[in-house]
């Protein structure tokens, strides 16, 4: 799925076959989950193929690389003209990037000075699928910001929600709803947090939750529409009176969100903000007309 015999990778400055790469056992990011990610899509637009925010997703790699000890050689301009280069490669289109940039050997708790760097790119449908789905409060939190950067894509971060989708799952849920360590919603697993009352949307401020990029083209596409969007703390039960939900994410897109805990949402999904939004995301993508499409 992920690969096959023609898939050509880019691992430490090399263009090589998915099949034939090999990397240690040794790996610090293997055994204590210390290396850095992103997650990125590409769109099929009348120009081509365009990554779309390819220079926030990279500078937050950099963030990310940064807050781990992490030194990483490449810049965000060289990352996204390797980026292009990799769909090219591939011929991939619409296309789901995943950079990594992970440790070499070393077993002891401290910074690695090797730093391997791997793109790869693979076609992948919307994560959630297109349905609206059934969440439920986890029994996970999402980590404390006082034991490590929430707003770091750090590897070691995903253990939190693979027991989080796993547990949802295991309870007849399509996904989970993480609430921070004070009670407050938080976010998905992957994926940040909406839910619409009286025409105005509400999503969790940054502090406990991954400063998305999706989050934050949902903020100019609601501005862009006149629709207020408000941070602020919330609770489950105040969902629960929600007349709509979504999650947001690369991966995800804009997804709409039928319930939590078994308490349906007022509205068809149709009619509410966040269905026009999905849509204005979409458009949004596959259109040139965005200013972050430039190559640098
Ligand atoms: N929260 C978490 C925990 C995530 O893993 C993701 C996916 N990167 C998101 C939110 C959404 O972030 P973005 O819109 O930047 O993909």
């Amino acid at each position: 799925m992920y690969y096959n015999d023609k898939t050509t990778i880019f691992l430490d400055g090399k263009w090589v076959k998915a099949e034939s790469a090999s990397t240690s056992l040794f790996s610090q990011t293997l055994h204590y989950g210390a290396g850095v990610f992103e997650g990125v899509r590409s769109y099929e637009t009348e120009d081509g193929a365009m990554i779309f925010k390819a220079k926030e997703h990279f500078e937050r790699l950099h963030y990310s690389a940064e807050k781990m000890h992490i030194n990483l050689a490449y810049s965000t301009e060289e990352l996204i003209v390797l980026s292009y280069e990799l769909l090219e490669r591939n011929d991939l289109q619409n296309a789901y990037i995943r950079p990594l940039v992970y440790l070499g050997e070393n077993m002891a708790l401290q910074p690695t000075n090797e730093v391997h760097v791997l793109l790869c790119a693979w076609s992948w449908d919307r994560y959630l699928g297109d349905k609206q789905l059934k969440l439920m409060t986890s029994s996970f939190e999402r980590p404390n910001p006082k034991s490590c950067f929430v707003e770091a894509k750090v590897t070691g971060h995903y253990t939190n929600s693979i027991l989080a989708t796993t547990e949802a799952k295991q309870n007849g849920f399509d996904e989970a709803l993480l609430l921070d360590m004070n009670g407050h919603v938080a976010e998905g697993p992957g994926a940040n947090f909406f839910y619409e009352k009286n025409d105005v949307l509400y999503t969790a401020p940054l502090g406990n939750i991954l400063a998305g990029i999706t989050r934050q083209t949902v903020f100019e596409l609601a501005d862009e529409l006149g629709i207020t969007v408000v941070e602020k703390y919330f609770t489950p039960t105040e969902v629960y009176a929600a007349d709509g939900a979504f999650f947001t994410g690369t991966a995800t897109e804009v997804v709409g969100i039928e319930s939590l805990d078994g308490n349906s949402f007022q509205l068809q999904w149709e009619d509410t903000l966040g269905a026009t939004l999905s849509k204005a995301y979409l458009n949004r993508v596959q259109k040139k007309e965005y200013k972050n499409f430039e190559l640098v």
